[in-house]
């Protein structure tokens, strides 16, 4: 993970996706934009009350800071709909909670306080993906959906495929009193001291299942609720915004 400067915006990249010179990413913090408390200041997310023209001005700094053309947004419902977003098809927001897309300049974003924001690309075929995958989307493997899509529809090899995880509830924090009934047999491996989980170590297994290799798959382990002066986190403060990881593929070059 490498810390970015641009426009005033403060981000993190991935290192290995660092490295794709036709790719476009960030993770974002909450800072660097508009919105007041309890939103400051970097919310994306529109619908939690903050004011419609901070948000507006927040996504525009993303996409300046990210460098892409045009934001694609999803309606997360931590269900496990993967959608192909494809060219002309582009306008809109799906209910989804994964977005994969082949279209140059076409940033899709992941929103997120607590839950992983999870970015993927096959640098071979030019494939990009934004997961959020919450303790539900863990449960359901939304993670191997996006990848199973990712190579029926586009043809990816799962090797080929790059994957970072962003902030979201480490292991010190992510715990669920009522596991035995909200959580599968199959997770209790993942299980700490007390009823905290690690929901990282779920994800790298997850990707790895679906074929990615281990060595491709960067965590970020930086855990929201312990870091919220950084991040939203919505177990430390409740009443809060988003903040965005961003990804896809760079506009194409004026000739
Ligand atoms: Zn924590």
């Amino acid at each position: 993970m490498h810390e970015v400067k641009k426009d005033g915006i403060l981000f993190h990249r991935f290192d290995h996706l660092g490295h794709c010179d036709r790719l476009c990413h960030g993770v974002f913090t909450r800072q660097g934009g508009v919105s007041a408390p309890p939103f400051d200041s970097l919310n994306v997310a529109d619908g939690l009350g903050d004011a419609p023209a901070h948000v507006r001005e927040n996504r525009q700094r993303i996409l300046r800071a990210t460098g892409g053309t045009d934001l694609m947004w999803m309606r997360q419902v931590h269900g496990t709909r993967v959608h192909i977003a494809e060219k002309g098809a582009a306008t809109g927001t799906p209910v989804a909670d994964a977005l994969i897309t082949a279209i140059p300049g076409l940033l899709l974003v992941v929103q997120v306080a607590d839950c992983q924001p999870v970015l993927l690309y096959d640098p071979r075929r030019h494939i990009a993906a934004g997961v959020h995958s919450g303790w539900k989307g863990s449960v359901a493997n939304i993670l191997g959906r996006t990848v199973a899509g990712m190579i029926s529809e586009f043809g990816c090899r799962p090797a080929d495929i790059l994957a970072g995880i962003g902030p979201s509830l480490g292991p010190c924090c992510a715990e669920f009193r009522h596991y035995q009934t909200e959580l599968p047999e199959a997770f209790r491996s993942y299980k700490g001291p007390r009823s905290h989980f690690d929901f990282w170590a779920i994800s790298v297994d997850q990707l790895c299942r679906a074929g990615l290799q281990k060595d491709n798959i960067e965590v970020q382990k930086v855990c929201t609720r312990c870091h919220d002066d950084r991040y939203f986190s919505y177990r430390a403060e409740k009443i809060t915004g988003r903040f965005a990881a961003v990804i896809g593929l760079s506009p194409p070059q004026p000739t």
